[in-house]
């Protein structure tokens, strides 16, 4: 039977709070009483987490949860909430798990059938995504690209023809370096959103054609600073490069099979519609 320990606290469930990304008034009023509550508050960084606390007087005994120490710290949690206690899950800035430590926690506390319990608040992608103008019907979340030069232009070659809008974290000093890449793969006319130091001081949305957005981030340094999202508008022209491969596969196979079965193939290859590419072959033929 499960004892309710106050209105909000169930005991032997782990709760997983959102908290502030810049701004501490945005921490809700259900965080509050759920940080207040519980026996122990596993912290991505204690000393850091111990402002916010602080500034709500929450005294519970906080624990490091950390790239580093989490499979271990895991657990330990574990064991604490099978014992009955409590758990809550915060990371340095809004929800735990997005570009954020807790995976392995959530997914090892839900094999062993212990309640997860989420407490919604900020998330930089979702308060980027909602002012930035961009479509937010269909979107993806990438994370942060890869460090490695080649391969950060890799992941963006293959992003280049998704229709969705790319939402990307990104280090200020990363920043231009990037932009330059996106420029060079997605062209300079793709809308792009900067979205930096959300609720905080100095908030800067600003929505522009790549290259534009580019000359402004390298004119003012002070762009180039705090933290900053990413979002990229998705690729709603036809996509030429894909029939150009198309044409290139079809033309191959055309020499050795019927049009019905080089169609189906390259249908089946390149990830297209057996329609597109039967009617690709038959142009190929009349030529
Ligand atoms: N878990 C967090 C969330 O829910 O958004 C994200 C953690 S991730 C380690 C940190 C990255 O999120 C930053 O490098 C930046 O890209 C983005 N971010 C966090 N706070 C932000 C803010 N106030 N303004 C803009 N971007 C922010």
């Amino acid at each position: 039977m499960t004892i309710i320990k106050s209105a909000t606290i169930e005991e032997a469930s782990l709760y997983i709070v959102a908290t502030p990304i810049g701004n501490l008034a945005d921490l809700s009023p259900r965080a509050v009483e759920v940080l207040q509550e519980v026996d122990v508050i596993a912290a991505e960084d204690t000393r850091h987490s111990g402002h916010l606390l602080q500034h709500y007087a929450i005294k519970t005994p906080t624990v490091s949860l950390h790239e580093h120490n989490e499979q271990q710290r895991s657990e330990v949690l574990l064991t604490r909430l099978q014992k009955g206690e409590s758990v809550a899950l915060i990371s340095d800035a809004g929800t735990p798990l997005i570009s954020d430590p807790g995976y392995r926690l959530v997914s090892l506390v839900r094999e062993h059938n212990i309640k997860v319990v989420p407490i919604p608040g900020c998330c930089a992608l979702i308060t980027a995504l909602s002012a930035s103008g961009l479509p937010s019907d269909k979107f993806s979340f990438e994370g942060f690209l890869p460090a490695k030069a080649g391969t950060k232009r890799q992941v963006l070659d293959s992003l280049k023809n998704d229709a969705r809008t790319l939402i990307f974290y990104e280090s200020p000093r990363r920043l231009k370096a990037t932009l330059t890449d996106m420029v060079d793969i997605l062209g300079p006319e793709r809308q792009v959103c900067l979205a930096r130091e959300l609720t905080k001081l100095h908030e800067t949305i600003v929505t522009q054609p790549l290259a534009e957005l580019l000359t402004w981030v390298d004119s003012d340094s002070n762009q180039q600073r705090g933290e900053c999202v990413l979002l990229v508008a998705g690729n709603t022209e036809q996509h030429a490069p894909d029939e150009l491969e198309a044409e290139r596969v079809l033309s191959l196979l055309l020499t050795e099979l019927p049009v019905k079965k080089a169609a189906a193939m390259t249908a089946k290859l390149l990830d297209m519609s057996k329609n597109k590419a039967y009617e690709l072959a038959l142009k190929l033929q009349q030529k």
